[in-house]
């Protein structure tokens, strides 16, 4: 079974690209490659979110995702800490 998925760009479009089945099978020989190279990253297929396609050869994520969920992540740390700091 092929779930298509609706994906929202920055410009707020909305594009029924590549399934998340087709990106992961489509990067699986590069990340192999990577991986006998000893390389950390490769250059894979664009994310879902329309990012570059620099990704990681351990799980084969996307680099900037990842960069942007840890950014958020903590950020949200920094809110609590903050907001707790002006509590004591
Ligand atoms: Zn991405």
């Amino acid at each position: 079974m092929t779930i298509m998925r609706l994906v929202m760009l920055p410009e707020a479009r909305y594009i029924s690209a590549l399934t998340y089945k087709d990106i992961i099978m489509s990067m699986y020989d590069l990340r192999v490659q990577a991986a006998k190279a000893g390389l950390k990253h490769f250059q894979g297929p664009a994310c879902v979110k329309g990012h570059d396609g620099k990704r990681f050869t351990s799980n084969g994520g996307c680099c900037e995702c990842s960069r942007i969920r840890s950014q958020v992540y903590q950020q949200g740390i920094r809110d609590i800490l903050a907001a707790n700091k002006n509590q004591a």
